[in-house]
């Protein structure tokens, strides 16, 4: 058997062409959809992220603009710049690149950000209300990963979902999505005992460790959807996810390609949530994602 392969970079085209159509009616109407990207230091990936979520922001109609930050500023100067940010009425998203230089506490970086404009989803006021089941903005990537899971047709009414990572940007995240999805969810960690116990159990396997071949074809389970979200460079610089792809391609039913796959859908997310924001504001109400 041969996976079928969710195509992250068609999959997200189809949808910022729906989504174009909504950032078109907010413009028709006088109202821009604003984004604002903070990006702190010299990190090239950083750089090379932000790059490209402005020029997606460009494609589909959204008002973007970058503002860089040396890596020796202090948390004062990062702070005003969102509290700016924040009071400015043409801004309805705000994104501080992560990670951020180690002297800047991130959690106070991003408490700062107003919760309605928190389009990465990472608020904890946002990341509460996703736990309590009545999500407001959702983290990019998990969010991305679920519509990717749509495609596949799959019931995740009681399916077996096995989470591998537990950061507050991806794995968390993704495991509470698939949780209300009505999945049984387990999230696995560094310090999880076996493994491959799990991750052969899993209908829909979430990998984001960080770490090429970290799932090895014989822990997927045949007939599975494996959702790849690590991103790893080899010494000879081609990117490869968490996942052993040729061996988990003849055991799956589905898989992600990495490049290719969650990293195009994480920023159709941003713009979503973006557009929404500025929908929202437009409308004088809170967030709603189901508007
Ligand atoms: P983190 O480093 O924050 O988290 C990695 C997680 O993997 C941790 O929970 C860690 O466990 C766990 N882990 C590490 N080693 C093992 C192991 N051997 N077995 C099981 N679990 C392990 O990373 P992120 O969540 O931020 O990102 C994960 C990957 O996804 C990275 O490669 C990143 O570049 C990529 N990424 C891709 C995106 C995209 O759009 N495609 C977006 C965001 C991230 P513990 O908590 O115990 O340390």
């Amino acid at each position: 058997m041969t996976a079928t392969i969710i195509d992250g970079k068609k999959l997200a085209h189809k949808l910022r062409a729906d989504w174009k159509l909504r950032a078109d009616r907010l413009n028709a109407a006088g109202i821009a959809p604003g984004l604002a990207a903070v990006v702190i230091g010299d990190d090239p990936a950083s750089k090379i992220y932000v790059r490209n979520k402005i020029r997606a922001c460009r494609e589909i109609g959204i008002r973007s603009e970058e503002h860089a930050l040396a890596a020796d500023s202090t948390l004062a100067t990062v702070l005003a710049l969102i509290d700016r940010l924040n009071a400015d009425a043409a801004i309805h998203g705000i994104l501080v690149q992560l990670p951020l230089p180690a002297h800047l506490a991130q959690a106070a970086v991003i408490e700062r950000i107003s919760p309605v404009k928190d389009v990465d989803g990472l608020h904890v006021s946002n990341l509460g209300s996703l736990l309590s089941g009545h999500p407001r903005f959702v983290p990019c990537t998990p969010a991305g990963i679920m519509e990717m899971l749509k495609t596949t047709g799959l019931n995740l009414r009681g399916a077996e979902a096995v989470v591998v990572g537990r950061s507050n940007i991806v794995g968390k995240p993704a495991a509470l999505l698939l949780l209300q999805a009505g999945a049984t969810v387990t999230l696995c960690h560094s310090q999880t005992r076996d493994l491959a116990h799990h991750t052969r159990r899993a209908d829909v396997l979430v990998c984001a460790v960080g770490k090429a071949h970290a799932i090895g074809g014989d822990m997927v389970k045949h007939g599975a959807a494996v959702i790849d979200v690590g991103i790893n460079r080899s010494p000879e610089g081609k990117l490869t996810g968490d996942v052993d792809y040729g061996a988990a391609l003849q055991r799956a039913g589905w898989i992600t390609p990495v490049p290719g796959g969650v990293g195009p859908m994480t920023i159709t997310m941003l713009l979503c949530n973006t557009i929404v924001a500025a929908e929202c504001c437009a409308a004088g109400r809170g967030i709603r994602l189901d508007a």
